[in-house]
C-alpha cells in the first residue's frame, strides 16, 4: 500500500549485514544516497512523517481495507503495522502449507530484501499477486503509461522477492482506485491492471541492483550523487534541501520555468542568474527575472496600470481550501475528489466590508451549506479576485456539477474571477521572488506580511488540518476548537494577502 513509513534496519546475513525491504530497494534504484541515508540515518527529521504523510497513511490504510472487503474472504497475515517481518513470513508459509486460497499482506524474505505483498490469490499451483495503489487509475489512455512505469518496479520487487523465496509468481496486477466509481455505490471502486510481462525485465535487473546496494551500504559515509531529476522524480526527495541548500541564492536553477535550461546553463559555465543576459531565459518572465537580478532592482512593466483595470469594485476576494479523499465519503464524489470545505471572502468597496468564512464540521456532508455561504458571500462582487483561477475555478465547476441547482449561482461567480497571479508575474519582478510567483514568496518581497506568525503555514498542513478536523477520531472538543481556529487564521491570511497585494500593485504603478 502506498505510503509505508520508514524502517530502521533489520539484521541479516546480506552483505551489508542487514535485509533491505521493498522501501529501501525503490530508493536505492533512485538515488544510492538517498538509501543510505535512509538506511543510516533512519531517526533523521527528514524521515517524521508530516501531517500531511500521515493524511496519506490514514487513507492508504482505508484502502486497503476496501480493498480486502473487495477480494472476499482471506487470511490476514499481518493485520496492524506491529507485526514483526520474521513472524509475517512464517504466518505466511504456515497459510501456505494449508492451502490457503487467499492472503492478504504475506511477506518473504530472500536475497537480502523483505517485502509484503498486499493481497495473493491461489492460480493452480501459483499465485496472482496484487499491488493495491492509493491513487486514481488515470481517465485519459495518454496518462495511463506513465502511471504504470510509476508503480511496475513497486511489484516487480515484490515478484522477484517471491520468487526468491520459491514461491511461483503466475501473474502481477497493479489495482487502482476507479474513476468512475462515485459515493455511495462504492461496489466499483477498484480496478486492475496486468503487469506481468513488465515486470520480467524489472526482475531480471533487481539481483545485481541490491547486490550494488549492499556493498554500497557497508561504507561509512555516504556516495557522492550529484543532484539532478531524481530529486524531484516522481516526488521531492526528503533529503532535498540538505542536498540542495549549499545552492546560492539568485542559482541558475531558480530561472523561472526552465529547470533543463538551467541545468544546460549550469553546465556551460553560467551557475549563476547574474552570468545570464536576457536572450539565455526562454520566456519573458524569466527575461525579467535576468533583469532584475542582475540589476538588483524591482522590475515594474508599464502595463501593469492597464491590467490592474481588471479589478473592478466591489470585489470579493476569494480562496478556498479542500480535502482529497481516496475512499469518497460524500454523495456524487469519486475516488481522490478534491472537495471544497472551506473558505474566506474578504470584501472591499461594500457597504459592509466585512470577512465572511466558512469552515466544515465534522459529521454531515458541508457541501450545501458551503455553497449558500459562498454565494451570498459573492454576492454584489463586480470582480471576485484569487490567485491562480484554474484551482478556485476548477471546484467551482465540480461544486456546480454535485448540486446542479446552484449551477447558475456557481458560474455565476466562476464567470467574474479575475486571476491576481498572471498580473503580477506578467509585469513585476522583484529579486526576492527568488523564480516563484506562489503567494508565499511574492508576498513578503512586495508587502509586510507574512505566514510566520500562523500555526499552519502553507496549503499542505492546511489540507492535512482539515482531514484531521473531520475525521480524526482522536481529537478532542479543545484540540478540535484550536485546529479550527488555525485554519480559519490560515484561509483568511490567504484573502488578507490578496487585499495587501492589490493595494501595493496600484502603488508600484
Ligand atoms: S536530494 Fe537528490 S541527490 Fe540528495 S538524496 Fe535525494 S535524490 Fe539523492
Amino acid at each position: 500500500m502506498d505510503g509505508e513509513p520508514a524502517r530502521a534496519a533489520q539484521e541479516s546475513g546480506a552483505p551489508s549485514g542487514a535485509t533491505l525491504d521493498k522501501r529501501d530497494v525503490l530508493s536505492g534504484l533512485r538515488c544510492h544516497q538517498k538509501l543510505w541515508f535512509e538506511f543510516h540515518e533512519a531517526y533523521a527529521p527528514e524521515l517524521v512523517p508530516d501531517a500531511e504523510a500521515e493524511m496519506r497513511f490514514a487513507e492508504g490504510h482505508l484502502v486497503g481495507a476496501r480493498a480486502r472487503l473487495a477480494m472476499g474472504d482471506g487470511v490476514h497475515l499481518a493485520p496492524g503495522r506491529e507485526v514483526a517481518q520474521i513472524e509475517v513470513v512464517k504466518r505466511t508459509a504456515e497459510a501456505m502449507e494449508r492451502g490457503e486460497r487467499l492472503l492478504f499482506e504475506p511477506g518473504f524474505t530472500a536475497a537480502g530484501a523483505s517485502v509484503r505483498a498486499d493481497i495473493m490469490a491461489r492460480d493452480g499451483d501459483a499465485w496472482v499477486m496484487t499491488e493495491v495503489k492509493s491513487s486514481k487509475w488515470p481517465e485519459k489512455d495518454r496518462d495511463r503509461e506513465k502511471k504504470v512505469a510509476l508503480h511496475l518496479t513497486d511489484i516487480a520487487v515484490q515478484r522477484w522477492v517471491a520468487g526468491e523465496a520459491k514461491v511461483p509468481i503466475a501473474r502481477a496486477n497493479l489495482m487502482y482506485l476507479n474513476p468512475e466509481c462515485r459515493h455511495p455505490d462504492l461496489s466499483n471502486l477498484f480496478t486492475s491492471v496486468d503487469v506481468t510481462a513488465r515486470t520480467a525485465p524489472v526482475v531480471l535487473a533487481l539481483p545485481a541492483a541490491v547486490r550494488t546496494m549492499h556493498a554500497m551500504l557497508r561504507d561509512a559515509e555516504p556516495p557522492k550523487v550529484s543532484v539532478g531529476d531524481q530529486c524531484t522524480d516522481p516526488d521531492e526527495c526528503p533529503f532535498h534541501a540538505r542536498c540542495h541548500d549549499t545552492l546560492p541564492d539568485h542559482h541558475v536553477s531558480e530561472l523561472y520555468y526552465a529547470k533543463k535550461q538551467a541545468r544546460t546553463l549550469a553546465a556551460e559555465g553560467k551557475t549563476m542568474i547574474s552570468d545570464l543576459s536576457a536572450s539565455d531565459a526562454p520566456n519573458a518572465p524569466a527575461k525579467r527575472q535576468v533583469r532584475a537580478v542582475t540589476t538588483g532592482t524591482r522590475i515594474v512593466e508599464p502595463g501593469l496600470a492597464n491590467a490592474l483595470t481588471a479589478i473592478a469594485r466591489p470585489i470579493a476576494y476569494l480562496d478556498f481550501e479542500t480535502v482529497q479523499l481516496a475512499v469518497p465519503r460524500w454523495p456524487g464524489c469519486g475516488p481522490q475528489a478534491m472537495v471544497t470545505v472551506q473558505f474566506s471572502v474578504h470584501r472591499e468597496g461594500f457597504a459592509d466590508d466585512t470577512t465572511r468564512q466558512y469552515l466544515a464540521r465534522r459529521g454531515s456532508d458541508p457541501r450545501p451549506q458551503l455553497i449558500t455561504e459562498l454565494i451570498d458571500a459573492c454576492a454584489g462582487a463586480a470582480c471576485v479576485v484569487v490567485y491562480y483561477e484554474a484551482f478556485e475555478k476548477a471546484r467551482i465547476r465540480e461544486l456546480a456539477d454535485w448540486f446542479p441547482e446552484h449551477a447558475s449561482a456557481l458560474m455565476d461567480i466562476s464567470d467574474r474571477i479575475v486571476d491576481l497571479l498572471p498580473i503580477v508575474r506578467d509585469h513585476v519582478y522583484d529579486p526576492e521572488f527568488h523564480g516563484s510567483f506562489s503567494l508565499k514568496k511574492v508576498l513578503p518581497a512586495l508587502v509586510d506580511l507574512d505566514y510566520s506568525d500562523l500555526v499552519i503555514q502553507d496549503g499542505g498542513a492546511a489540507t492535512a488540518g482539515i482531514y484531521r478536523l473531520l475525521f480524526d477520531q482522536g481529537l478532542d472538543a479543545d484540540a478540535q476548537a484550536a485546529l479550527r481556529t488555525d485554519l480559519l487564521a490560515y484561509c483568511h491570511r490567504d484573502t488578507e494577502a490578496m487585499v495587501k497585494l492589490v493595494a501595493k500593485l496600484k502603488e508600484l504603478m
